[in-house]
């Protein structure tokens, strides 16, 4: 096991540990290394499993380019003959758009993702004006005018409610940050559609509070590490210092494993 992991379960006496990373990002988005770096460190640490999940083309900073996704889908098509050892699962981190729970995904390109997921970002193009009022301008003056924080936090989750209800969306990227939302309307609809709720072990989403009331829902979670470089993939013990704050169980967790 890498070094500096085991350091730190010693540091923070984790009794949790992950066999898989559902999030990490590459050169094809905002990230540094390539998909093989990514897939090489995955199998350095022994997991099993790893997600590539570069942002939806929305995004007007770091989307991947359209051209990108089949170029995308062979490289990881290559890439799982060569490691056989590890699940190389490619992915996306759609962006939601808009208020009606749209994503970045155009429909010719849903057949080469294995999962999508999705979670909110700023810098994102709106579907319509209106998306960007209501979930942008709205959210931007709620962080300063507390009588419309309540407001915002209403249709950023009426956004994210919608977007479980439209798309087969695989699991929710980091719920909570970025933009505030009612965790309990969005558990239970994750509850009754089966999406995966993410502790996410960069931006510290699920936090304690949200987890606390996601988990009082039959739903399941995944911690994950949101790398942005290769070296950072399966880097998730901040992500099971909150599960473990919380009581969250492992069999609760897709890719978590007692340790
Ligand atoms: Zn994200
Ligand atoms: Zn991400």
């Amino acid at each position: 096991m890498d070094k500096c992991i085991i350091m730190m379960k010693r540091r923070v006496g984790l009794i949790m540990k992950i066999n898989g990373d559902n999030h990490t990002h590459t050169v094809y988005s905002h990230g540094k290394n390539t998909i093989e770096d990514n897939v090489k460190k995955a199998v350095e640490l022994g997991l099993e499993k790893v997600a590539i999940t570069d942002h939806g083309s929305g995004h007007i900073f770091y989307g991947v380019d359209k051209r990108n996704w089949h170029k995308m889908r062979d490289e990881i098509d290559v890439l799982k003959k060569k490691y056989p050892q590890v699940e190389i699962v490619m992915g996306v981190e759609a962006n939601i758009i808009g208020s009606d729970g749209s994503i970045d995904v155009d429909e010719e390109h849903l057949e080469l993702f294995d999962v999508i997921n999705a979670g909110f970002h700023y810098g994102v193009k709106p579907k319509r004006v209106r998306d960007f009022f209501s979930l942008y301008l709205l959210n931007f003056f709620g962080k300063i005018l507390p009588f419309l924080k309540k407001r915002a936090m209403g249709a950023n989750t009426k956004a994210l409610v919608n977007a479980m209800e439209r798309n087969h969306i695989h699991m929710i990227t980091h719920p909570g940050a970025k933009v505030p939302v009612d965790m309990d309307r969005v558990a239970k609809k994750a509850q009754d559609k089966n999406v995966i709720l993410e502790i996410n072990a960069h931006h510290l989403h699920l936090d304690l509070d949200d987890l606390k009331k996601a988990m009082k829902y039959d739903v399941k979670f995944a911690i994950n590490s949101d790398a942005h470089q290769s070296i950072h993939v399966g880097m998730v013990h901040k992500g099971i210092e909150i599960a473990q704050a919380a009581g969250l169980k492992a069999h609760r967790i897709v890719n978590g494993e007692e340790d």
